[in-house]
């Protein structure tokens, strides 16, 4: 019994972890809410009749294996998930009958999740890989779209999803809450209830000396029209100047893009969407403002963000030995976890996952990052491409 066990294992011998699971039994419910609105219920069984295995080394990623013979049977399961158009929610149900559920979940009644939800937290997952891969680029940085990316993962609600034994809570930039939540209890500012007309001096990491005119400062802690997020900022920005070093860059990065290139109301990973006419001057965006020393600054935040989101979905991963062995191993508790494990295993620095240029491609891909050139996942893609820009040009 002793001797199989080892032999199994040598298939594949450089996996950091192995993860057993199993197919899925998938099922698309649609209901109808309104003429136009489609709601999906996406209902899954675990088929204990089709066992699947995964093995993740940190050169090929996460890997689907045969069990038998160890021989890769799906490469590269992260892009796969995340390559998927959220409109097209048929591919998921495709990816759970090959790859098992995300969570772990019975083998003997449905366990249902709403497509909302499921969405949420696979573009969570996208957004936080596409976040590395940018702040990676070495020829140009997308700065805009690293900011877009930054904001939705940072501000957007966290949320919650039970499905079988599984509570899974996503993350919740805690700094920043706990953060604001206390910030209309700060003590006052001094120049708050004064009626002289000058500027004050704020410390700031990014700007050094960073002068805000009292009139400014009481108008947007009064302002009606100001949200609650955008009045804890000014809050904690003037009044928590000695905020822990992380802490305090991102009080001062939020106010410099709330109050400096413009108030938003809503935040996508590709677009921000900037309220209009809140501001007393200039126009909105002010990208001007959007200079060398605030982009240094949203690279350190972006690598905030990323830590946090990595680390808050690493609790399913735990270190475990293997006595049979006698060798260190690393233990999954579910495919999103070994999922979240591969992208922590992500080398930035030596390749990046990037989003193919033909926009009607939808895949993510690997490639070194010095081949800065390579923009298709595929030949068939880079031909298209060139096709489609020949029509273009001879319309
Ligand atoms: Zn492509």
């Amino acid at each position: 019994m002793k001797k199989t066990a080892i032999i199994r294992e040598n298939f594949y011998q450089e996996s950091l972890f192995t993860f057993e699971s199993n197919c899925c039994f998938t099922a698309i419910d649609k209901i109808n809410i309104s003429p136009s609105e489609v709601r999906n219920i996406i209902k899954v069984e675990s088929l204990s009749s089709k066992p699947i295995k995964f093995a993740f080394q940190p050169k090929d990623g996460l890997v689907r294996i045969d069990e038998k013979t160890g021989a890769t049977l799906e490469e590269n399961i992260l892009s796969s998930l995340i390559s998927i158009d959220d409109n097209q929610i048929e591919n998921y149900k495709k990816f759970f009958e090959r790859n098992g559920f995300l969570f772990p979940i019975g083998t003997d009644k449905f366990e249902q999740i709403d497509d909302e939800m499921l969405i949420r937290l696979i573009d969570r997952m996208r957004s936080t890989v596409r976040l590395m891969s940018q702040i990676s680029e070495v020829e140009k940085k997308d700065y805009k779209k690293i900011l877009s990316l930054t904001l939705s993962l940072l501000l957007s609600n966290p949320f919650e999803i039970k499905i079988g034994e599984t509570s899974y809570s996503s993350c919740e930039h805690k700094i920043l809450r706990d953060e604001f939540s206390e910030a209309n209890n700060l003590p006052k500012n001094e120049y708050f209830n004064t009626d002289k007309d000058w500027m004050f001096e704020v410390n700031d990491s990014i700007y050094g000396k960073y002068k805000l005119h009292v009139d400014e400062y009481r108008h947007y802690v009064t302002d009606s029209e100001i949200s609650d997020l955008e009045r804890s900022i000014i809050q904690s920005y003037v009044n928590h100047q000695k905020a822990p070093r992380k802490q305090r860059l991102l009080i001062e990065f939020l106010y410099h893009v709330y109050f400096d290139i413009g108030s938003f109301y809503a935040v996508m990973p590709d677009e921000i969407l900037f309220n209009v006419g809140f501001k007393t001057t200039g126009s909105i965006p002010n990208w001007g403002a959007f200079d060398d020393k605030l982009k240094n600054a949203l690279i350190e935040v972006a690598k905030i963000v990323i830590t946090e989101e990595i680390n808050s979905n690493m609790v399913g991963v735990h270190p475990e030995y293997d006595s049979s062995i006698m060798e260190p191993r690393w233990k999954v508790d579910s495919l999103l976890g070994a999922l979240y494990f591969s992208i922590f295993y992500m080398k930035p620095n030596v390749e990046i996952t990037r989003l193919c240029a033909n926009p009607k491609c939808n895949r993510y891909f690997t490639v070194s990052r010095t081949s800065s050139k390579k923009k298709y996942c595929s030949n068939e893609c880079c031909n298209r491409a060139l096709q489609n820009r020949y029509r273009a040009k001879h319309k």
